[in-house]
């Protein structure tokens, strides 16, 4: 029996791993669950699964969930609840699917404790993936990716020896404006770009899925995962989804990871390494499918995914302010205080004005998040 933290249990790979753990009651239990905000939910989940702890991250919330929840399920709040059950808490396996650089201090506190890590927080990678993945070597935690395409990647590495790699073959979807050309993209709408056509996910990987940033992070993240060199990472266009991720190897061959989209698959990937269960989530019937295409990424309409390349050449701290400027600007655009076009426009006036410091520990990532919010907010 495997005891699982999930971080994030209200958020859509919340949801879905829960989902994912009812399958397997006998092999998994639930030792704790955090959620942001959604105290109904988060309710909810504690009485159906019935784990020993809870953390509201949002404290002014902690007294109605309290109110809302009976029996024995010890409730914590606020970000110091979060670090207090990663740091101490009695469990297997930690969920992370928290979004944004919120997520990197917790997963630090369980890398230090040698957990396995089911990563679904792909900010951490980008922000600080030399400080995360220094920390799980000398921790001897492993890190498994729940992204589908890293969890794609990783299926293909089983058994393998990675200095075999030719090339990381990394599949998008295009996201809602795959076909639109770069002057439709300047009048598109919040709604427009919160309608996904092949994943329903939060809406901060929704909008960077439409502005492309989601693959940009994505090749950071298996730049950092993989330990390989920028060079050794393509993007290809695959609007059917189908294609999760492929890695050629220096002989020419190519090997993928294929299903119909669903997350739970990576999910229960992660959860089950290196088993795997029995499961009917997805029935993928390849005459129904008729056609799989690929195309090039067009990177002079999706800026954000030239910076992304751009900051990992620079490296240092680029990648956190990439990330930070990213985080504002999606807020910024979900409230409607800039347009989508903008949103690469901000991220770039960042990297701009803020120094980048060679020299990645914590303290200096931590500093450069705050120091770049508090830039990138004056931006519009
Ligand atoms: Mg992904």
């Amino acid at each position: 029996m495997k005891k699982v933290l999930l971080l994030g249990s209200t958020g859509s790979i919340g949801v879905n791993t829960l989902d994912v753990i009812r399958n397997f009651k006998d092999k998994f239990e639930v030792f704790a669950l955090t959620a942001n905000s959604n105290i109904r939910l988060l309710s909810e989940q504690i009485e159906e699964f019935n784990p020993k702890f809870a953390v509201i991250k949002n404290e002014d919330k902690f007294d109605d969930l309290k109110n809302l929840v009976s029996g024995n399920c010890k409730i914590l709040s606020g970000e110091q609840g979060l670090i207090e059950i990663t740091k101490n808490g009695d469990y297997d396996i930690l969920l992370s699917s928290l979004v944004g650089f919120a997520g990197l201090a917790p997963t630090i506190e369980s890398i230090k404790r040698g957990k396995r890590i089911a990563l679904a927080n792909k900010e951490t990678l980008v922000a600080a993936g030399a400080i995360v993945m220094n920390l799980a070597k000398k921790f001897n935690a492993e890190i498994l990716p729940v992204d589908s395409e890293h969890s794609a990647i990783f299926q293909c590495l089983v058994g393998e020896d990675v200095k075999n790699v030719e090339k990381l073959i990394i599949t998008a979807s295009g996201g809602p404006f795959r076909t639109l050309t770069l002057n439709d993209l300047h009048q598109v709408s919040v709604e427009q770009a919160l309608n996904h056509p092949n994943w329903n996910m939060g809406n901060k990987v929704t909008i960077d899925s439409a502005t492309m940033m989601n693959k940009g992070l994505e090749v950071i993240e298996a730049h950092w995962l993989f330990n390989l060199p920028k060079s050794k990472i393509d993007v290809v266009v695959h609007p059917q989804s189908i294609v999760h991720s492929m890695v050629e190897f220096v002989d020419g061959n190519i090997k993928a990871q294929l299903s119909l989209p669903d997350m739970k698959l990576p999910i229960q990937y992660a959860l089950t390494y290196p088993e795997r269960l029995k499961s009917n989530y997805v029935n993928t019937h390849f005459p129904s499918l008729k056609e799989l295409s690929f195309y090039e990424p067009n990177l002079e309409k999706f800026k954000c995914l030239q910076l992304a390349f751009d900051v990992m050449e620079q490296g240092g701290t680029a990648p956190c302010i990439l990330n930070a400027a990213n985080e504002i600007a999606v807020e910024k655009f979900l409230n409607k205080q800039i347009g989508f076009t903008q949103i690469a426009k901000l991220i770039e006036n960042s990297l701009n004005e803020i120094n980048i410091n060679p020299i990645v520990d914590f303290e200096t990532i931590l500093e450069c998040d705050r120091q770049t919010r508090e830039i990138s907010k004056r931006f519009n």
